[in-house]
């Protein structure tokens, strides 16, 4: 089997790793960074590849993103073979911590001590996470993980997501009435969706104005999701206290980018979670023989969802 590694920027962390969980599944496999297009059988690809025209491909099983979002690569017209997207329990769990920490930066209120250049001795207490409402926007692998871990501390946690969805001891919703709801109770809202054309601008002025004053925004999503210009609006009303953004329309943010400077904004660089190659060499492996047993492949981009 050869396996097309088209990711080269990132073949340093893989080259050790990936034939080692190979050889431990007994697969009988050659990894390489270049190959005769006709003779590959899977290709790994991250959307900074130089591949782009996936024709030449023609026995391959399988694309294989290293990437949880895949909206750089989904639209490719040259691309047939099936397409996975990546659940990494790395990733997972470094999302989570930026979901967590982030989260409880807002609801402790930890600026008002380590920004403290009066010595001002104030001693409101917090109130307690029970009572913060929060809205995760996507119950995927990444906004579920997130919920779970903000529920351990006691957040009540709505859920909304394009199905319906019945998960145990989660209040779940879907549909436009449902965003309203998660949105109209929420005191930190959470975006852990994919870019598509439906989810662009999702948080623009009218749902914005739909949240309580003073909510926090967090979003490791993506940077589309959010309509800028509303969201400085709403910063400059009050409407909202706060957006923490790691992702942005044009990365890296351009320097002249008002989000910046904002006071009420916290610009993390694309870092909330990053595909982790000591675990993520599992995921491929598995769907490496998957591909070659002919089975389904895990994690499946459906195109027409763009997800
Ligand atoms: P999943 O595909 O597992 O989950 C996506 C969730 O979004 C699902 O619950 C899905 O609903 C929901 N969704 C999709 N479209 C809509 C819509 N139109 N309306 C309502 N809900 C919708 O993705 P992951 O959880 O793995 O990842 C989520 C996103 O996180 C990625 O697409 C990527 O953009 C981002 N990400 C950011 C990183 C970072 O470092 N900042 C790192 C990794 C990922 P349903 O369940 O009904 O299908």
């Amino acid at each position: 089997m050869l396996i097309l590694f088209a990711a080269p920027a990132l073949w340093p962390e893989y080259e050790t790793l990936l034939p080692a969980a190979l050889a431990r599944a007994g697969i009988e496999a050659q990894v390489v960074t270049e190959a005769d297009p006709a003779e590959v059988d899977i290709i790994i690809y991250a959307p900074s590849s130089w591949l782009q025209d996936f024709t030449p491909y023609v026995k391959a099983k399988a694309v294989l993103n290293l990437w949880a979002g895949v909206e750089r690569i989904v639209g490719n017209a040259t691309l047939t073979q099936p397409l996975a997207r990546m659940v990494d329990p790395g990733l997972t769990e470094g999302m989570v911590e930026w979901v967590v920490g982030h989260a409880l930066r807002h609801h402790l209120g930890m600026d008002r001590q380590i920004v403290n250049p009066g010595h001002v001795w104030d001693p409101t207490c917090p109130p307690l996470a029970r009572s913060r409402p929060v809205a995760m926007l996507g119950l995927g692998a990444l906004g579920l993980a997130a919920a779970r871990a903000l529920q351990a501390m006691n957040f009540p946690v709505t859920g909304w997501s394009r199905t319906a969805k019945e998960i145990p001891g989660l209040t779940c919703l879907s549909g436009k009435e449902g965003l309203r709801q998660a949105l109209s109770t929420a005191q930190i809202v959470v975006t852990l969706l994919p870019k598509t054309p439906e989810t662009e601008n999702l948080l623009n002025a009218e749902r914005l104005s739909w949240l309580p004053k003073g909510a926090v925004i967090l979003n490791p999503g993506r940077g589309p999701l959010i309509d800028d210009e509303a969201l400085l609006a709403a910063l400059d009303a009050g409407q909202v206290a706060h957006a923490t953004l790691d992702v942005f329309r044009v990365e890296p943010l351009p320097q002249d980018h008002p989000f910046w400077a904002h006071p009420k904004v916290t610009v993390t660089p694309h870092i909330a979670a990053d595909t982790r190659a000591e675990t993520a060499v599992e995921v491929l492996v598995a769907n490496i023989a998957r591909a070659r047993d002919g089975l389904p492949l895990l994690h499946l981009v459906d195109r027409s969802r763009g997800y």
